[in-house]
Order: structure tokens, then C-alpha cells, then sequence
């Protein structure tokens, strides 16, 4: 499948490595929001948050359970934001869904 996202998982497009499991990959956004901005993918193939149901939840829940480890190995004592876009709409620009990781500094809300 000729997906962004599924290569940098697998490794074949290099990128900065976050935090990696069997289920989970977070690597370094190019474009950086934040001070520290994080994409967290799941491993399998979504499209998209519309796409999330009891076939796949369990990636989405591995995903949730990296945000908790990887804002306690970087001490993200003040806080954070977690973001995930979806469709034409949303603003979601690459079709593996993934959440971004914002932190390290005051995060606007509402977002506009
Ligand atoms: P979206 O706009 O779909 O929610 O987010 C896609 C994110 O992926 C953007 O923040 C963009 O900077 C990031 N991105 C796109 N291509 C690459 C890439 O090749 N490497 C990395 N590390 N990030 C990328
Ligand atoms: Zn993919």
C-alpha cells in the first residue's frame, strides 16, 4: 500500500523515533506546532477516526496508552494537547490516522 505513514512504521522513509511498540509508532513531526510535537500512529492500516470500530479499537486504545507513557518519559508535567484531524474538513493531509502530540507551550483554545 503506498501509505506515508505504514513506511515511516516499517522504517523504509527515515524519521526521529518518540516511542515504539508492537502496536504503536510516535515519531518527530517535520513541521513542528509545538516545542514538542509528536505524531502517534497505530502500526495498522486506519484511514481515518471514521474508520475506527471493534475490528480496530484496540490500536486506538494502544495509541491512548502511549500518549500516558510518552508524557511521563518527557515530563510533560504542565500538560498537553492531543489532535487528531480527520477528513477534507478537518484538515487530515496524510490517510493513516494519527494524533498529534502538542506540549511545551500554552495551546490556544478554542483552536479556531
Ligand atoms: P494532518 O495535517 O494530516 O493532521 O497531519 C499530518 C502531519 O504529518 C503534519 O503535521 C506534517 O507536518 C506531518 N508530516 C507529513 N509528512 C511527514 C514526513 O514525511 N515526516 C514527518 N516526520 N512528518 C510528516
Ligand atoms: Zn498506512
Amino acid at each position: 500500500m503506498d501509505c506515508l505513514f505504514c513506511k515511516i512504521a516499517a522504517g523504509e522513509i527515515p524519521s526521529t523515533e518518540i516511542y515504539s511498540d508492537d502496536k504503536v509508532y510516535a515519531f518527530k513531526d517535520i513541521d513542528p506546532q509545538a516545542p514538542f510535537h509528536a505524531i502517534i500512529i497505530p502500526r495498522n492500516h486506519i484511514s481515518g477516526a471514521d474508520k475506527i470500530d471493534s475490528s480496530n479499537s484496540s490500536d486506538i486504545s494502544a495509541v491512548f496508552e502511549a500518549v500516558a507513557k510518552i508524557a511521563a518519559d518527557q515530563n510533560l508535567d504542565k500538560g498537553f494537547r492531543v489532535v487528531n484531524n480527520c477528513g477534507e474538513d478537518g484538515g487530515q493531509t496524510v490517510g493513516h490516522i494519527h494524533f498529534h502530540l502538542l506540549a511545551r507551550r500554552n495551546l490556544a483554545w478554542p483552536p479556531g
